[in-house]
């Protein structure tokens, strides 16, 4: 081999990786980490990965002694760690306050419209769009924007559309100690629309149920919610 490494792909691995990136194929609900995932610093992370990154320009022909590309090393690895990647870390999840349902407002609770920007884990592009959350409080509900904050926690990572959906029904069941929680995301692949097949006018709906909203009628509710245009 050329570079004396082992790392050249054969024909069938780039087969098989081509067609887990097209049709966006899962292995794991949970975000598959290695088991020493926090043993750098962020500090360490984003100084390794700003020297790699480095590397992919290079090789890539870039000039690196450019005022302008200069930096972006760097700022790459810091975005990567500190903003779009900080998810991956538990430690960023957002502490979540309960309180008491003292008004005991046991009907469905929606938020819809969170803006949902993630990372798609086979090509490292954008996915953006809208996310809606739905639940029937028991005995105990959650600030609202909190919602809105673990959505973005889960998004902070390299994602699959079906995983993000997933894990943010868990942890809301978690959270809100009941199963009666709905999460529905409508969201457009940068990896789509730029590259592969290239659509620019399609999106991706995912939806999970979780107790109550298993049934027929209470999905239609909270379905019909979402959908409904309001002037505001
Ligand atoms: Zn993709």
């Amino acid at each position: 081999m050329k570079n004396g490494k082992t790392s050249v792909l054969n024909k069938q691995q780039i087969e098989i990786y081509e067609e887990m990136g097209d049709q966006h194929i899962l292995t794991s609900l949970d975000t598959p980490l290695k088991e020493d995932a926090f043993d750098l610093s962020d500090d360490e992370k984003i100084e390794r990965i700003q020297d790699h990154f480095k590397s992919i320009m290079d090789i890539l022909g870039l000039d690196l002694t450019d005022d302008s590309l200069k930096g972006t090393p760097y700022r790459v690895a810091k975005m990567y760690v500190k903003e779009i990647f900080s998810g991956i870390n538990p430690a960023n999840k957002p502490k979540v306050a309960l309180f008491d349902n003292k008004y005991q407002y046991n009907e469905m609770l929606i938020e819809k419209n969170i803006l949902l920007q993630s990372t798609c884990e086979h090509h490292f592009l954008p996915i953006y769009g809208k996310a809606h959350v739905a639940y029937i409080a028991n005995g105990k509900v959650i600030g609202l924007s909190k919602i809105n904050r673990l959505v973005q926690h889960f998004a902070k990572r390299p994602q699959v559309q079906e995983r993000l959906t997933m894990q943010i029904l868990h942890d809301l069941q978690e959270v809100l100690e009941t199963e009666d929680v709905a999460v529905y995301i409508d969201a457009k692949h940068m990896c789509v629309s730029t590259r592969g097949i290239k659509d620019i006018s399609s999106s991706t709906v995912t939806s999970a149920y979780g107790g109550k909203f298993e049934n027929e009628a209470t999905k239609k509710e909270f379905l019909r919610a979402i959908h409904s245009q309001q002037e505001y």
